[in-house]
């Protein structure tokens, strides 16, 4: 685990101030000005997401009669996690510079705010969006609990991959992205089935908006994992357009589309599903969301702590694995 602070250290703080995998995640080939400029850029986008949302959950408190109406808790905390990961993924772009040490920590909780975010989804998707034969079946029932379990998988695995960012940089990638796939594919489910009830001649009930959602998920994924288009022309999309700013953009405008398909799916299934007695939980909302954020802040802390216990003047010592050596 120590091998990731000691490699980037040595590799990377030396020759350009910053911490490896800054530039890989954020500007790669470029220059300190380019690579603050296209900081700021992604920093900027994520802010100004962030008060979007922060701005329509205020709207959205302003409107509710009550606040001990139970139906609209899986709501408030999905709305209050769409506001908190975008904000988390600012903070972890401004301050990841700082050292090796803020660079991992910053992007450990960047990826606990998007793994609670899943479950956020995953509350309001089996609240609101659960097909009708679906409603208290097993699957209705279990989850939000497998939506916890989920989230720490998620946060565990992608804190780990970076444990292997610079020797296994393929696995590594690998990894991050099945900890985000996995979460969201969970979500899904009752959503594809809708869609897969769609082409059985079924109800076309928002799923527009749901389908623009998938298909910004779908986008985020391939600009994750493809690092396009800076590839294809090395140094033209430094300032604007580099993959991970069109990523941050699609990321933010499927959860856009995603949350006005949850508010009109809440709105015209309340009467019915209420009729179903499948109303949310205390336990199942708030209180999934406090276990959840406990558990991943423990991840994050045990992910933190051989970084921050380790002596910065101990001399590092990086060993190349026979993974690295296939990889390079
Ligand atoms: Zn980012």
């Amino acid at each position: 685990m120590l091998n990731l602070r000691t490699a980037t250290t040595d590799v990377s703080m030396i020759k350009t101030q910053f911490p490896a995998g800054v530039h890989q995640a954020i500007i790669p080939n470029t220059g300190h000005d380019t690579f603050r400029a296209g900081v700021t850029v992604a920093v900027t986008e994520a802010l100004v997401c962030s008060r979007y949302f922060l701005w329509r959950f205020v709207i959205l408190c302003s409107t509710l009669t009550s606040l001990s109406d139970s139906y609209t808790w899986p709501l408030l905390v999905y709305m209050l996690l769409i506001c908190v990961y975008p904000f988390t993924s600012s903070c972890a772009h401004t301050f990841s510079a700082m050292s090796a040490e803020s660079y991992h920590i910053c992007y450990f909780f960047d990826y606990g705010a998007l793994s609670l975010y899943s479950l956020g989804c995953a509350m309001s998707y089996g609240s609101y969006m659960m097909p009708d034969s679906w409603v208290n079946s097993w699957l209705h029932q279990h989850f939000v609990p497998i939506a916890v379990g989920n989230s720490v998988f998620c946060t565990s695995l992608s804190c780990y991959s970076r444990f292997l960012e610079l020797q296994c940089p393929q696995r590594s990638k690998a990894l991050r992205t099945a900890a985000f796939v996995v979460p969201f594919i969970f979500d899904t489910v009752p959503l594809f089935y809708r869609i897969l009830l769609f082409f059985g001649g079924g109800s076309t009930d928002h799923l527009s908006n749901h389908c623009y959602h998938l298909l910004f998920a779908v986008l985020s994924c391939f600009l994750f994992t493809s690092h396009l288009p800076e590839r294809l022309a090395p140094g033209r999309f430094d300032y604007f357009g580099h993959s991970h700013q069109l990523f941050h953009i699609c990321t933010v405008a499927g959860t856009h589309f995603q949350m006005e398909a949850v508010l009109a799916d809440m709105t015209s299934r309340r009467a019915w599903l209420t009729a179903q007695g499948a109303t949310p939980s205390f336990l199942g909302t708030f209180g999934a969301l406090v276990v959840s954020l406990t558990l991943n802040l423990g991840i994050i802390g045990i992910f933190s702590a051989p970084l921050l216990r380790k002596p910065r003047n101990q001399p590092h010592v990086t060993t190349a694995t026979a993974c690295e050596s296939k990889e390079q």
